[in-house]
């Protein structure tokens, strides 16, 4: 027997509208491109959006076309959020930091009809005209008629002006109703091996994760929270950010393109943000700013790091020098993307010191919704004792079936599960802890070496400001972990002296064979180190010995 509740389609658009009617006068707030602040509310959001469904209708945008975005976080990107999923299109943001060549692939790839982009990526435009001209006809500059650029287009290809095409619109626009299992965005994975793969969300699938992500064990998003997301909202839709703001009718800050430590401590004192999500990068520079300005922040309590793991000093810092709380989330694109949030149950949530410190550098638990699993090469069950460690797999209905283009389900096992591609401990509260990606994890002598355990600790040392383990090839042992470090500016780091900060924290044998000192370590676009990069360099260095 079926229930005889109300089927109603779970609308992106619906989001909108309830923070428009139930939070019309909360904030959107936005740093502009010339350093001014927009300000404006969730009813202008709404009102203006609709507006910007007109205007792409016009363009031609029809039910299912991809809109792409080059774009930083600012109230235009976050009306094209609302209004291309609104209207049954699809909004594809795309990352602006990658290389060109990838850039003109995945607009390519995505068959992306319109364009809109920031004025710092006009001269992206030039670049990848070729690879884009077949499928986008119009890019839109998202700036004011008197701030357009000069951009070079291939022949047919049209040029316009946000502001001027909004106000030539008008509001005369109902939101539709469809089938919520409809496509509302696409992302593309950083491709850090081989090409980029696109996660085509639904509608259904990003109001389920927005509800999981403002829970309070999450991001405790509420009508008084004042939330700023550093994480762009081209890596993969603000890690759920703009949606969890309007269900919950929270203020909405968005930084636009400066968020060096000083820009950040700026507009997070400035705006009085409460809370703010990004990676370990961005953190590591605003505590780098605070401690030598000697600014403080005034009312940011908690912060979520992810994307990679936090080192300790992060933890540590922030807690015992600012009183803010640095909370660990994990994800991946495929999974919206966040799948876990290291949040204490009643037998955490008394540890202080150290012991907080640890338990903090786990990933956390998993999101309710959605659950995780850890098995060995065979794919059997592994224990949940915090020591087993084997690939992390996950379901449920906000991960990924299939990449863009793919068969349903394609990306899936027999039983549904999806293969995150970590390594991963469970322990038997349910907190998760990466230990690697599978394919970083260092196999010494048939034994597993997590590089994340290593690198946390190479960073502790007083000297290191960056540190990578990477598995190089050993004629003995198949693997060995080899340590690269950065040092702090302006120290210099003694081989030795980082060697013997590991004595007594690991086993002998997960210990380094060498360390290596150098200038700097290279990162993705999204702020990960590129440990293919440095396997391809030092994977021999044991052999050459
Ligand atoms: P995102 O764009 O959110 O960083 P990606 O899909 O680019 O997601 O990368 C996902 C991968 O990043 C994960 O599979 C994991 O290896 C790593 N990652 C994400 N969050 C964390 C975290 N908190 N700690 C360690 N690794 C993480």
């Amino acid at each position: 027997m079926l229930g005889l509740m109300q089927t109603q389609n779970l609308m992106i658009s619906g989001l909108l509208t309830h923070a428009a009617r139930h939070h019309g006068t909360a904030s959107v707030i936005s740093r502009t491109h010339e350093g001014t602040t927009h300000r404006h509310t969730w009813a202008d959001v709404e009102r203006r959006s609709r507006r910007l469904a007109r205007v792409l209708t016009k363009l031609g945008v029809r039910a299912g076309d991809r809109v792409g975005t080059l774009a930083w976080n600012g109230f235009r990107h976050l009306e094209v959020y609302y209004a291309a999923p609104g209207m049954g299109a699809v909004c594809h943001t795309i990352n602006p930091r990658l290389h060109p060549d990838d850039i003109g692939y995945i607009a390519g790839n995505a068959r992306d009809k319109v364009l809109f982009v920031d004025l710092s990526f006009a001269p992206l435009i030039g670049a990848i005209t070729a690879a884009i001209k077949d499928c986008v006809r119009d890019v839109v500059m998202l700036c004011d008629a008197a701030s357009m650029p000069e951009v070079a287009l291939a022949p047919g290809m049209r040029l316009h002006c946000y502001d001027t095409l909004l106000d030539a619109s008008d509001e005369d626009y109902v939101w539709p109703d469809f089938d919520e299992n409809t496509a509302s965005a696409l992302c593309y994975t950083s491709g850090t091996t081989g090409r980029p793969k696109g996660v085509l969300y639904s509608h259904r699938s990003t109001i389920l994760h927005a509800y999981a992500v403002a829970l309070p064990d999450v991001l405790d998003l509420r009508a008084t929270s004042r939330i700023l997301p550093v994480v762009p909202m081209f890596h993969v839709n603000a890690w759920g950010i703009p949606y969890a703001a309007s269900l919950t009718g929270a203020t909405l800050v968005l930084p636009g393109r400066h968020l060096d430590g000083a820009s950040l401590a700026d507009i997070f004192n400035t705006e009085q943000v409460s809370m703010s999500c990004g990676v370990p990068t961005i953190w590591l520079g605003l505590l780098q700013h605070l401690r030598s300005s000697g600014q403080r922040l005034d009312t940011v309590k908690r912060i979520m790091t992810g994307g990679s793991a936090a080192p300790p000093l992060l933890i540590d810092a922030f807690r015992d020098e600012y009183g803010v709380a640095v909370e660990h989330g994990w994800g991946m694109t495929e999974l919206s993307p966040v799948g876990t949030y290291n949040a204490p149950k009643s037998g955490q949530a008394g540890l202080t010191g150290q012991d907080a410190t640890r338990h903090m550098l786990k990933q956390g638990r998993i999101l309710p919704g959605i659950d995780m699993k850890i098995v060995d090469g065979d794919g059997k069950d592994l224990p949940w004792d915090g020591k087993a460690f084997g690939d992390l797999k996950v379901r449920g209905p906000w991960i990924a079936s299939a990449y863009y283009g793919d068969e349903p389900g394609s990306a899936l096992d027999a039983e549904g599960w999806f293969a995150t591609g970590d390594v991963a401990t469970i322990d038997p509260e349910g907190f998760m802890e990466i230990t690697d990606r599978s394919k970083d994890v260092i196999k010494s002598g048939g034994e597993w070496i997590s590089s994340i355990a290593l690198e946390n600790i190479a960073v502790s040392h007083p000297d290191v400001a960056e540190a990578a383990v990477i598995a190089a090839r050993h004629p003995k042992w198949d693997e060995r972990p080899l340590l690269l470090v950065v040092p702090r500016p302006g120290h210099s780091v003694e081989p030795q002296s980082v060697l013997s900060i590991f004595e007594g924290k690991v086993a002998k044998w997960w210990l380094p064979d060498a360390v290596i000192v150098v200038p700097e370590l290279p990162h993705t676009a999204t702020g990960k180190i590129q440990k293919m990069a440095l396997r391809d360099k030092y994977r021999d260095q044991y052999m050459r010995e």
